[in-house]
């Protein structure tokens, strides 16, 4: 592995000859060594820069290199299906500005080497070596894997022009830049991404078909009866909300373009748990949630993926044939059945891999001196059970207790309790607990636009979910800290 290549050094100087790859199995002792070829962090999204920036707090000194597969500098990903989308007004320079997490000076400031458009393309432990995929080759003391997901792709899609995901800063452009255009999108898949984005087009205007297999959107979150509630929110801003239907077919411009398996489309298997950044998957027994080896590995060259380049020299997307055998001229088609964690890069490697990656209570994986965090790891809970989490809160709270791990410090003692929003028109949707679709749901507030509903499991308040009503659902914290019973919050 690298072997003939030029390596670069943490500081991302290219190192003056090539070296062999091959070195003494390093200390199996799972601390930072005292050696200086500090810390790389694979992945140029909030995990990595959270992580980066925790070290240098801690008082890490040695060389930190934050390796990216983007161009850009690390972004905030919340508002790509917001106000990178809706808010047509603002040029794409502003845009970008606007959700940078960073500027520049800050890697330059605290002698972090972020290096842009370099994908970790594999991983070797005994070397404690990253390999980028252009050929360099990265020594590590402590490697943090931060490389989040991938959305989704359904392979038996035509190749056609107008079918979109929306992960990326550069998938978010192109949409906006698409959906400036568009007259009618058909959604594929009514989790909170594609509700998200439903709401963002309808403010620009365009008419939206959102199609959800399941009998709700956001049911596989948040159960059926909050669901239909946010079915009722998109329904009243005139979004043609179809559920319990899938896609049976995809056609082009240029006549009929059979979406060639004929099965039903729509993520009913793939977006029933954990949707995207609504995502809390639990794989208990170690198997049911095996998403990344599972389901998509030959999903990512579906027509929906390919980009814009040459996008003028194909058919496009003209319309969408359900399940129930209607057919929705669309002339945009976004596809929202969630994610993946992006850990091809590490098969292989000796690090466990079951839904992400696993890690201990702290972020430690099976290998020594490799760490995981962020949308790609699946922490151990306080239950013992396997847990992934989406979210964006999450993202700094485990950088404290990895990095305090890693470094041999304290770990910091707070009570997470685990918190999510999403924005869909003026409605800002939260989540704080553990709620689960199948807890007993208690609605105790409903305007017909917003609401509140605590959820119950053996008695025991899981979380509270609101529409519209953030101080209501904060004030519930420390109750679901404590694990109150639910009579605490039911009058
Ligand atoms: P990411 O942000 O995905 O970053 C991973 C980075 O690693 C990416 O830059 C990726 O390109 C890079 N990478 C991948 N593979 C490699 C490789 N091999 N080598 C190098 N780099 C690699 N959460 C909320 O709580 N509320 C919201 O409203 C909300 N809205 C969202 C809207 C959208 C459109 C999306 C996509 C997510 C949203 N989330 C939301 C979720 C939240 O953004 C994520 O939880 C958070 O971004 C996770 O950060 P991360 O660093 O783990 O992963």
């Amino acid at each position: 592995m690298g072997h003939g290549h030029p390596t670069r050094s943490l500081t991302g100087q290219p190192l003056p000859g090539p070296r062999t790859s091959s070195r003494p199995p390093s200390c199996k002792k799972h601390s930072v060594s005292t050696t200086s070829r500090g810390i790389v962090i694979a992945g140029g999204g909030l995990a990595a820069v959270r992580t980066a920036e925790q070290l240098r707090k801690s008082g890490y000194q040695g060389p930190v290199v934050v390796v990216s597969d983007e161009q850009h500098l690390p972004y905030d990903r919340p508002p790509l299906s917001k106000d990178v989308l809706n808010d047509s007004g603002k040029g794409v320079g502003d845009v970008i500005a606007d959700v940078t997490l960073k500027p520049a000076e800050f890697y330059s400031d605290n002698d972090i080497a972020l290096l842009r458009g370099a994908a970790a393309g594999s991983l070797d432990t005994a070397a404690r070596t990253v390999t980028l995929a252009d050929g360099m080759v990265l020594d590590y003391d402590e490697l943090v894997i931060a490389t989040g997901l991938v959305p989704k792709r359904i392979p038996s899609f035509p190749d056609l022009a107008g079918i979109r995901v929306l992960r990326s800063m550069d998938d978010a452009l192109d949409l906006r830049e698409h959906a400036a255009s568009a007259r009618r999108a058909v959604i594929i898949g009514a989790g909170f991404i594609g509700c998200e984005v439903a709401a963002s087009l309808r403010k620009l205007g365009v008419d939206v078909v959102l199609v959800e297999p399941q009998p709700a959107p956001l049911a596989g979150v948040l159960g059926q009866r909050i669901g239909e509630l946010v079915a009722r929110l998109h329904r009243a801003e005139g979004v043609d909300v179809r559920t319990g239907v899938g896609v049976a077919e995809v056609f082009g411009t240029g006549g009929q373009e059979r979406s060639d398996s004929g099965e039903e489309h729509g993520g009913q298997e793939r977006s029933d748990s954990g949707e995207e950044h609504g995502g809390q998957e639990r794989s208990d027994s170690g198997g049911e949630h095996g998403g990344q080896e599972r389901s998509d590995s030959g999903g990512e060259h579906g027509g929906q993926e390919r980009s814009d380049s040459g996008e003028e020299n194909r058919d496009h997307v003209a319309a969408v044939e359900l399940t129930d055998g209607s057919v929705i001229d669309a002339d945009l088609v976004v596809v929202g059945v969630g994610s993946r964690p992006a850990t091809d890069w590490l098969v292989g490697s000796g690090v466990s891999l079951d839904n992400g990656v696993l890690c201990d209570e702290v972020g430690r994986t099976s290998e020594p001196h490799v760490w995981a965090l962020g949308d790609v790891a699946s922490w151990r809970d306080a239950g013992g059970h396997q847990v992934r989490v989406e979210h964006w809160s999450n993202v700094a709270d485990q950088a404290r207790v990895l990095v305090s791990a890693m470094l041999g410090q304290d770990a910091p003692s707070v009570v997470v309790v685990p918190y999510f929003w999403s924005d869909q028109y003026d409605v800002k949707i939260q989540c704080l607990g553990e709620p689960q679709a199948g807890d007993e749901v208690h609605v105790v507030e409903d305007d017909g636009r917003k609401f509140l509903a605590y959820y119950e499991r053996d008695g025991v308040l899981t979380g509270v979910v609101g529409g519209g009503m953030p101080g209501k659902v904060m004030k519930a914290r420390a109750k679901i800290a404590a694990g109150a019973p639910i009579s605490d919050v039911l009058g």
